[in-house]
């Protein structure tokens, strides 16, 4: 039987983030992931924008999270030597003077302001239907997330801090005790819970975890040249050789791991009201985004058991809240800082058990 200070339960962005946090700390800790094929961190784009576009408004804490997130995952380049971090322009398209009207309106709020070009654009891009002028947010780009999952993994393993196995059973005594499916247990005084969307119906269940469902296409066009992304109600990302992702969907109805053909339908129709140029379909993946209900993440520990701790609900902005409230959790746990109220998971305490707010 294996003993550590620390577990971590999966590794996708959040899992792997915590590992380099407790490792700066010099911990004694192992990650245990089931390698699932439909997790969120697997088919993300990776996208990181610090402005949601459909309000328009600043995300989540961007002001905080964004340099946080981009010092993080340069530093992690370096450490890793490896080149994931893609910093590139974002390009909004709109859909009618209206929501043109609406964008100029904001960029009055000089905090918006910073976070976006002006005047707005007018050239035309080869292929792409932009009678409109369209806009160009700043501090954006993508982590390419198959690279940084594998070689964060790849690190891990090592380095004797990897086991690939999928938890079936954890005990609470003095000791926490985990046991996989291969039979293996590893005894452990804290654990972190970074299961993503299979938290549903565990521990952490009660803070209502969801799951958002989400397609995605990679499609290849040799004649788009393109190297920033496009937006217009979804986006497209070049991640080179002509190929780009296309996406992505949302559907809070449909729990299945099968990508949709409607959602396929959909994304293809949107992609081709803004591209007139001849591509095709390489590959379609689905994913389930993991949330809590008033979307924010859920970082803390469990209203009962001591030292089970959980990072979770990073929705469809992982990539940028990531690094942030990993760190936030890491320095909790081992030093006694303050989780910010806003994603603290003791919010959701009135839904555990008998225990009222
Ligand atoms: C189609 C799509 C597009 C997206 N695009 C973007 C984007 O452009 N930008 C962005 O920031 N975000 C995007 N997201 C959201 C992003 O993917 C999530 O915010 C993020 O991946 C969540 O990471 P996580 O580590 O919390 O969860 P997950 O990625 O789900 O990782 C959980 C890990 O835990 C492991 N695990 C779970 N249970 C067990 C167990 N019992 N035993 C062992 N291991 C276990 C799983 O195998 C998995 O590796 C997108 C999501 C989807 C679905």
């Amino acid at each position: 039987m294996k003993k550590v200070e620390t577990v971590i339960i999966g590794q996708g962005i959040a899992g792997s983030l915590l590992a380099f946090e407790l490792l700066k700390k010099g911990k004694n800790f192992l990650v245990i992931d089931n390698n699932h094929q439909h997790s969120s961190s697997t088919v993300a784009a990776g996208l990181y924008n610090p402005v949601v576009f459909r309000k328009p408004t600043l995300g989540f804490n961007a002001d905080k999270v964004l340099p946080f997130a981009l010092k993080r995952y340069k530093r992690l380049e370096e450490k890793l030597n490896t080149k994931f971090l893609h910093e590139r322009p974002y390009f909004k398209f709109f859909e009618n003077f209206k929501t043109i009207n609406n964008w100029e309106g904001k960029a009055a709020d000089h905090k918006f302001r910073e976070y976006i070009k002006l005047p707005l654009l007018k050239e035309l891009i080869e292929g792409v239907n932009n009678e409109l002028p369209y806009a160009q947010t700043k501090f954006t780009g993508n982590v390419d997330l198959p690279v940084f999952l594998q070689c964060s993994k790849d690190f891990l393993r090592e380095n004797n801090k990897y086991l690939e196995g999928d938890v079936v059973d954890i005990s609470h005594n003095d000791a926490i005790q985990i046991e996989l499916n291969h039979g293996k247990k590893v005894i452990c005084e804290k654990l972190i819970l970074a299961r993503g969307h299979q938290e549903q119906n565990q521990e952490f269940g009660y803070s209502t975890v969801g799951a958002t469902k989400g397609d995605i296409l990679t499609i290849r066009s040799t004649e788009l040249k393109c190297d920033y992304t496009l937006s217009k109600g979804f986006f497209i990302l070049p991640i080179g050789n002509d190929l780009y992702k296309v996406g992505s969907t949302y559907d809070w109805e449909d729990k299945s791991h099968k990508p949709s053909l409607g959602a396929k339908e959909e994304l293809k129709k949107r992609f081709e009201s803004l591209v007139n140029l001849p591509y095709e379909v390489i590959n379609h993946e689905s994913g389930m985004r993991p949330g809590a209900k008033d979307r924010r993440p859920l970082v803390g520990e469990h209203p009962e058991h001591k030292n089970l701790f959980i990072l979770n609900g990073l929705g469809s902005k992982g990539v940028l809240l990531g690094p942030f409230y990993t760190n936030q959790l890491v320095e909790h746990i081992f030093e006694g800082r303050p989780i910010d109220n806003e994603v603290n998971v003791e919010r959701m305490k009135k839904y555990y058990g008998n225990i009222e707010n």
